[in-house]
């Protein structure tokens, strides 16, 4: 391709708007342009490396044994209101009514898609002889995201890989997963990106049933605790807690004390107000459990996991309380509740670092009222002990004796058991060996194809530009004559472009007649693999420029066999990512 035949609007200035490296990048090196908040336009550019990285996803997909079809976008709503997934998406469900004829038909865009495949597969499966099966698609998804952000990270129309697996059994379901995580970490892998599989809320069949695949970036809206000694990586939702030292300090228990504390509520306003540390606090969050009133008992800095607590409570709906409720069982207005002298009796679950706790300070059930002095045991006594809140930098590994570490990440993909849901609400049975009519066990694979592209460029990229592996650059070769009117460097230039693309290789010519200068910078923008510069003494010395774009510094190629040379070079990178991988992935 011709620089000057395609389009390739590079820009200098960082674009309004653009908060985070890969955003920035995507746009000033022509590769997307937004049509709208969530919505983007992929360039020629950012359209090639969208496209290898959905290869690389087909391909891994194939080799897994997987089968792809196509389904549609459009989809009736009454499938999605025999999965209880209209109240479930909420807004996010992109829904609309057409009219046809006379009268209205209610669909809605998918935003994935185990309703359509688990319908037809109930069409045509019917036997555990057609099983084991995947099924996976590469589509288009639509989700009304509250917050589209972060350029092509988080967009209301994005590209899925979505795989679904129908097994007969736990055990065969198992297998399938792992066919699937394993060709996770190919594909990953093969796209040079820095990932980390974490344990994420595993859902129905519980256990180790869902991995999510992370990128681990600054910017990254997901929270990860990771072991760095044993490899331990879940995300928060999901982290467990190691050992926790619930030692009470060797303080004396002061008497409990009312003090006022007019409009003062929430934690931050309270330790402002009265001088204490929030991990002085001890918080009070009233939940309906099942719709059963409950009160669940923090120390003030940390923060409530409400999966944790369904669990603990033992049920199967959480929810936090409205304030009605709220006020009936405290008897206060919101924001001041304790566990001391609640005004009904409820259930109250406490998390372990409350049993460490010596003169708590915490709501009074009163209004503008709070106490100070509050100690277990002798003022209150919580129902049960248990982990109840999310995990923090520095808590205790569960797995080993060290400690857990939070990163930020990327979330690009997520592997998920999910048995039965599906299969039991739109009917997907199978009969097995004795005739028993049994419903299809599920599994469930997304990978975001843009995420791929834009964490990649999260992850590898330097105040220049982006640094693209061989394997989803838009084009391998960068070739920059100096000087475009040179009839020698025309020459040598046009034998290079036209040999290299013969041999198969993704050249990008830059033919503008332009400085070297502004050549180069946008050589470094766009990141191309391999630049090639071809200059008027060079060609004198029978001699090209090379330089990778992750290198400092150039070398220098005879000019005699370059074609053959720089193909060598770049079949090499791509069987292998070695060059990329040694260089720019962080250890
Ligand atoms: P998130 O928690 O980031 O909203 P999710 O857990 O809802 O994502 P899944 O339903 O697991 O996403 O979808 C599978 C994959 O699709 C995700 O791992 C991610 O890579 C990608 N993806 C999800 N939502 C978006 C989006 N709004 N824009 C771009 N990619 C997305
Ligand atoms: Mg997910």
């Amino acid at each position: 391709m011709r620089w000057s035949q395609s389009l390739i609007p590079t820009m200098k200035e960082t674009p309004e708007g653009a908060e985070i490296p890969s955003h920035v990048l995507m746009l000033r090196a022509g590769l997307v342009s937004q049509v709208m908040a969530g919505a983007y336009t992929y360039l020629p550019l950012g359209l090639r490396s969208l496209r290898k990285a959905e290869r690389i996803v087909r391909e891994e997909m194939d080799a897994a044994g997987a089968v792809e079809l196509l389904m549609s976008a459009l989809t009736p709503i009454t499938l999605w209101e025999q999965t209880g997934r209209v109240q479930a998406f909420g807004d996010v469900l992109i829904q609309f009514a057409v009219k046809r004829q006379n009268r209205k038909v209610q669909m809605a865009l998918g935003p994935t898609h185990e309703e359509v495949v688990t319908e037809l597969v109930s069409r045509f499966v019917s036997s555990y002889r057609q099983m084991p099966i995947t099924l996976y698609q590469v589509q288009t998804k639509f989700r009304n995201e509250e917050r589209p952000r972060f350029g092509v990270l988080r967009t209301s129309e994005f590209l899925m890989k979505d795989a679904y697996s129908f097994d007969t059994s736990i055990e065969s379901l198992n297998h399938s997963y792992e066919k699937m995580y394993a060709a996770y970490c190919r594909i990953f892998d093969r796209c040079g990106l820095q990932y980390l599989p974490v344990e994420a809320e595993s859902g129905p069949i519980g256990g180790d049933a869902s991995h999510e695949f992370m990128i681990p970036a600054a910017n990254g809206e997901d929270a990860v605790l990771h072991c760095a000694s044993c490899g331990y990586a879940a995300n928060q939702e999901k982290a467990e807690i190691g050992c926790r030292d619930t030692a009470l300090p060797g303080v004396p228990a002061v008497p409990l004390e009312k003090v006022a504390t007019p409009g003062v509520s929430t934690i931050e306003q309270v330790s402002k107000f009265l001088g204490c540390q929030p991990q002085q606090m001890i918080k009070t969050l009233i939940y309906l459990a099942d719709g059963k009133p409950l009160a669940v008992l923090l120390r003030g800095d940390h923060d409530a996991n409400e999966g944790k607590v369904r669990r603990a409570a033992g049920a199967a709906k959480l929810e936090l309380a409205d304030q009605a409720t709220i006020e009936r069982v405290t008897g206060a207005p919101v924001g001041f509740a304790g566990p001391v002298g609640m005004k009904e009796k409820i259930a109250i679950l406490a998390d372990r670092d409350v049993q460490g706790m010596v003169n708590g300070v915490t709501g009074a059930n009163a209004a503008d009222t709070h106490l100070i002095g509050v100690n277990l045991t002798r003022d209150f006594q919580p129902d049960r002990f248990a982990d109840l809140r999310n995990a923090v930098d520095g808590d205790a590994c569960p797995r080993c004796s060290a400690t857990l570490a939070l990163r930020h990440a990327i979330e690009v993909g997520h592997v998920f058991k999910l048995g039965t849901k599906y299969s039991e609400a739109l009917n997907a049975r199978f009969l097995d060996q004795n005739e028993q009519l049994k419903p299809i066990i599920m599994g469930c694979y997304g990978i975001g194809i843009n995420r791929i592209v834009a964490g990649l460029i999260e992850t590898t990229h330097d105040e220049n530009g982006i640094i693209w592996p061989v394997s989803l650059a838009p084009y391998e070769v960068f070739l920059a004559p100096v000087k475009v009117t040179d009839p020698a460097s025309q020459q040598a230039t046009d034998a290079l472009y036209a040999g290299l693309t013969a041999a198969g290789i993704e050249v990008l010519l830059d033919d503008r007649d332009v400085r070297a200068g502004v050549k180069f910078k946008d050589a470094d923008l766009v990141g191309i693999p391999l630049r090639v510069v071809i200059g008027e003494r060079g060609l004198k010395e029978g001699k090209l420029e090379i330089k990778w774009r992750w290198d400092k510094a150039a070398e220098f190629i005879a000019l005699d066999g370059a074609v053959e040379t720089l193909a060598q070079l770049i079949r090499q990178e791509r069987a292998d990512g070695k060059r990329f991988r040694n260089t720019v992935v962080k250890k």
